[in-house]
């Protein structure tokens, strides 16, 4: 049986067509799916009970269990189980803008980043745009609030999963339904770049986060696999087309690693390379994790490379913290209940 929530409104409008039904039963469908939150087609007052019956036998509802919650300050990480009993995270964090929601898109992560407790998970699967789209709506249900911005940066490589991340983003976009403006979702590569620059050519107005970790090819390729397919040189200027065609801004995740990447050389590498680009660079203090070596930058430098950036007209913030004091460095839940 399909899963309701993997339908984009055109699709469904589709299937309404096909089995001899008004096109906008879609719209009605859609309103009580994600405006009225209704999870059973027999909630729905405005459709026939022959219809009723036709969709619950065609089309199922929540397929995915939350499995366990933890609470942190400004923070709640979310575990949820699949219906093949794989296991995801979700990350919910308050900001002062508004609510925002971390997404798993792959159960695993086959990107095998040096750092990263994901990539110790190979990849399973990827995951459907239902269980991303119900990531969203059971912790909604769960804080009786509205998420107001969504950023696909937990576990799995979206552009990896190309098809189903484009998808999901269509579903909480649309008006009729969630309603999350394109302009709140930010998704997050490692660098794929042929991704990229399918991305590039998307409609809408959805933000691009790349994740850069290091100012050099000899560094990024030790920390991330993914350079040796993909140089800096190829990724930048795949970056700098994507900015030409979309003229859009960037931003460049960097994690401070101490004594990895993190020294004055590096920042002035660092300051050389993203020169001219339409972009931001967001450094993030490094979430330790028991099970991987490396270590966070001490704060003084961190603040240090960020004087750097500054002072070479990079525009630049540093991640306020949230997941310490939950397990919520990628992937570090789902280890600790295995
Ligand atoms: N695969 C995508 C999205 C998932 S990772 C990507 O690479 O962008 C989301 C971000 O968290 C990436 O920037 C990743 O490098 C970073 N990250 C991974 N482990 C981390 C850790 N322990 N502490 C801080 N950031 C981490």
């Amino acid at each position: 049986m399909k899963n309701i929530y993997n339908l984009t409104i055109k699709e469904l409008e589709d299937y309404f067509i096909e089995i001899g039904e008004k096109p906008f039963r879609s719209i009605q469908i859609y309103e009580g799916l994600y405006k009225k939150r209704l999870s059973s087609f027999k909630d729905m007052t405005n459709i026939s009970k022959d219809l009723k019956e036709k969709l619950s036998k065609t089309f199922s509802t929540y397929k995915i269990k939350l499995l366990l919650k933890q609470e942190g300050k400004n923070v709640n990480k979310y575990l949820f189980e699949l219906s093949d009993g794989n296991k995801i995270e979700s990350v919910l964090m308050f900001h002062n803008y508004g609510i925002s929601l971390c997404v798993s898109s792959q159960v695993g992560c086959n990107m095998t980043c040096a750092f990263c407790e994901s990539g110790r998970l190979k990849k399973v699967r990827n995951l459907e745009a239902y269980e991303m789209v119900e990531q969203l709506l059971i912790i909604e249900e769960d804080i009786k609030k509205r998420i107001t911005h969504v950023v696909v940066m937990g576990i799995g490589e979206p552009f990896d999963n190309y098809d189903n991340v484009m998808k999901f983003v269509k579903i909480i976009n649309c008006g009729k339904g969630i309603d999350i403006g394109s302009r709140h979702i930010t998704i997050s590569t490692c660098g794929l770049v042929p991704e990229i620059r399918k991305f590039a050519e998307e409609e809408g107005q959805v933000n691009l986060a790349i994740s850069l970790h290091a100012p050099n090819d000899e560094l990024r390729s030790r920390l991330m696999p993914v350079n040796r397919a993909y140089h800096l040189k190829e990724l930048i200027s795949t970056i700098k087309e994507y900015i030409k065609k979309t003229n859009r801004r960037v931003t460049f995740e960097y994690i401070m690693l101490d004594n990895v990447n993190d020294s004055e050389k590096e920042a002035i590498e660092l300051s050389k390379l993203l020169k001219g680009i339409n972009c931001y660079v967001n450094l993030i203090p490094y979430n330790e994790t028991e099970n991987i070596g490396f270590k966070r930058t001490k704060e003084w430098k961190i603040l240090k490379f960020y004087d750097i950036l500054k002072s070479n007209k990079i525009s630049v913030t540093i991640r306020k913290e949230f997941g310490g004091s939950v397990d919520a460095a990628c992937g570090q839940l789902r280890a600790k209940a295995e």
